[in-house]
Parts: C-alpha cells; structure tokens; sequence
C-alpha cells in the first residue's frame, strides 16, 4: 500500500457507500493508520491509497498515544455553518500548503469499523479535517477550493508533480487510465 499522489485519476473517484466491512476492510484500515502515522499525516482517504471506498481515517495529533484513532464509514456531512479560513496540506501533494475556506462548523454522521452509528458536531481542526478527507470521497480535492491568488502561488507546484507523475507513468510505473479504472470497477464490485 502506497499514498498516491496528484493528479493521479483514484483521486478523482468518487466513491459508493460501503455495503460490507469484513476483517480484509479491518486490515487496510490498520495499514493506512500505518502509512498515516509514518508520513506525518492527520487524515487519509482510501482513494489516497488507490481504493475506491467510501471512508476515512483521523488522527488530530498524527499520535496514537496523544489522540483517538477516528474512522468514518460511509459519512454523511448534514449540517455546515459560518465561515473559516486556514493554511491545509495533504499527503498526496507533499510540501505544498495553501489557505483553503471551509464551514467553521459541521454535524457529521457515519459508522465506525464495529458497526455503530458516530455523530458529531464538529469544529476547529476536527471540523476542517472531516471536511478535507469527505471532499476525497467526492473526488475532490483542496486545490479545487483555492483562491485564484492561492492557486497561483501553489502552480509551480502542481506543475512539478505532473511532470513527477507523467514521468513515472512513462516508465511504466503508472498504469494507464483505463486500467486503473477497471481496477476500481472491480474492487468496488466486491464491497457496494
Ligand atoms: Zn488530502
């Protein structure tokens, strides 16, 4: 398991509701706590890990030890209010941060990896991080909510990562977009 990284197509799946959770679903949460914690991240998608599945994972402090583990099944954000700007990153474009504006609040409802149901009104760090990781599932990504003036300033960076990708698809490192499609098509099929 590896965090991919812009602009590779998984991170613009949108992903369908998860129908099933069996111990294989148990383990790649525990591989993408993992893979978190060893890249200094607080959230993770799993199509940041090349899987089409509806969830995501949280740990505010990157720590175990300092703060819970949080895993949203299948999230539903209902409620979003007021108004709140601050600097985020995200694994899949390393280095690069920008100021991105988010709802200062939210409600979320999702399920955990045992089943039961999680609501939270959220705000602060939590809120923005929910909201971050959520925009993932839709195939959204936080460059998509940057000012003009913002995603002037990250350009250069994103042009370094294509190339990065282009480069490594030529060598063959990268399938190709069908193929990855098909690939998702068929993890999808197995859990939705
Ligand atoms: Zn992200």
């Amino acid at each position: 398991m590896r965090i991919i990284k812009y602009p590779h197509p998984t991170l613009r799946h949108k992903s369908k509701p998860l129908q099933r959770v069996d111990a294989e679903l148990k383990k790649i949460v525990a591989e993408m706590f993992a893979l978190m914690y060893e890249q200094k991240g607080i959230g993770l998608a799993a199509n940041q890990v090349d899987l089409p599945y509806r969830f995501f994972i949280l740990n505010l402090e990157n720590d175990p030890a300092k703060a819970p583990e949080h895993v949203f099944l299948n999230p539903v954000i209902s409620r979003r209010t007021g108004t709140a700007e601050a600097e985020e990153g995200c694994l899949s474009f390393p280095d690069m941060y920008a100021p991105v504006k988010r709802s200062a609040k939210v409600t979320i409802s999702a399920y955990d990896l045992q089943g039961r149901e999680i609501n939270y009104q959220l705000d602060g760090l939590f809120a923005r991080a929910v909201q971050h990781e959520y925009d993932h599932l839709e195939g959204i990504l936080f460059i998509d909510r940057l000012s003009p003036a913002a995603k002037m300033t990250v350009q250069p960076a994103l042009d370094d990562l294509e190339r990065v990708f282009y480069g490594d698809r030529q060598r063959g490192f990268i399938p190709e977009d069908g193929e990855i499609v098909s690939r998702l098509a068929e993890l999808e099929a197995l859990r939705t």
